[in-house]
């Protein structure tokens, strides 16, 4: 006989993995270059694009960045704890990574912290979205061509194509 689950309620403290398997989502698991820190999300994070701007590069120390929103509720982090840290790379703007290895892990905004913007490259789970634009051209490494039909933006993507959930994408 089928046990009925509560929707996701929120993980109270000590609670643990649902022991039946859940299977009406996927679950996506990631973690640092040390393997320090290591999460587990129980929902698909949502669309994204190429994020070209300063802070992005230098956060990350690559050409770009691919963040995806994802719900915090949807963020467990399963260990290393003790090894996130902070940076607050503009006002209001945090950016959390291993303060052992430096992997990002997400980023958000004070104004919205319910939505984390995920790294993907954190990602062990095959996660299968493409990205919809380039964003931050402007900003853009000339190391870095651009050779894909991605379409391109000086700044931000217009909300119609990449909707700006739970930040300000960049900066
Ligand atoms: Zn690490
Ligand atoms: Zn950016």
């Amino acid at each position: 006989m089928a046990i009925l689950r509560r929707p996701d309620t929120d993980r109270g403290a000590g609670s643990r993995q649902d022991a039946g398997g859940c299977k009406e989502t996927k679950v996506f698991e990631g973690s640092c270059l040390c393997g320090g820190i290591r999460y587990r999300l129980s929902a698909e994070p949502g669309d994204f694009g190429y994020c070209h701007c300063a802070s992005c590069r230098k956060a990350g120390g690559a050409g770009h960045s691919a963040n995806a929103p994802i719900g915090r509720a949807d963020f467990h982090l399963e260990h290393g704890a003790a090894l996130l840290r902070e940076y607050e790379s503009s006002p209001g703007k945090f950016r959390v990574f291993c303060g052992h290895c430096g992997s990002p892990i997400y980023a958000y905004l004070g104004a919205a912290p319910d939505v984390l913007r995920l790294r993907l490259g954190s990602l062990d789970t095959p996660f299968l979205r493409q990205p919809l634009a380039h964003t931050w051209v402007s900003d853009k490494a000339q190391w870095e061509p651009i050779d894909d039909d991605i379409p391109q933006f000086d700044t931000f993507a217009p909300p119609t194509l990449l909707r700006r959930r739970g930040a300000g994408e960049s900066r």
